[in-house]
């Protein structure tokens, strides 16, 4: 899906870091928890500036894998959220889903689906009830690239 990708979201733009405010923080987690156990997926939509990405607003996306270890979705409903988010102001930043694992690294799969969207942000949510969420966010620029692990600031 690059080339459709690029002409929609407009990428490449290097994201070095990534802003999370709480209340996204907390509209992830509460959508990962209605999902839980299949991984939950969604889109991140705010603002960039430079080579950092500021989240404003997510939008959740059916797992059609209907998955505890692996997710994908739709991609005309990510393709109609990320245009209702451009409607509303919003620029196009990535994915997050979840992991019901203590470990929020990319699986091999993950992998390979961001070789496919170059330039995208990768926000990965370990989650467990009763364990404390953790957060890493990933991205790959292109396929001579290796996986670069990005700064995420909650405030
Ligand atoms: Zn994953």
């Amino acid at each position: 899906m690059s080339e459709f990708s690029f002409s929609i979201y407009g990428f490449p733009v290097r994201i070095y870091e990534i802003v999370l405010p709480r209340r996204i923080v907390s509209r992830i987690i509460d959508i990962i928890e209605e999902s839980f156990p299949i991984e939950a997926c969604g889109i991140l939509l705010g603002t960039i500036k430079g080579k950092v990405a500021r989240v404003e607003h997510v939008e959740s996306l059916d797992n059609i894998l209907g998955s505890s270890r692996a997710f994908w979705f739709d991609e005309r409903d990510w393709m109609q959220k990320i245009i209702e988010g451009k409607r509303k102001g919003y620029r196009y930043i990535g994915l997050f889903h979840s992991h019901f694992r203590e470990d929020a690294m990319p699986s091999l799969s993950d992998r390979h689906r961001m070789l496919e969207c170059p330039g995208e942000v990768w926000l990965i949510v370990a989650y467990k009830p009763y364990m404390k969420p953790s957060f890493t966010a990933w991205r790959i620029d292109d396929w001579g690239s290796s996986i670069l692990k990005l700064k995420i600031l909650i405030e």
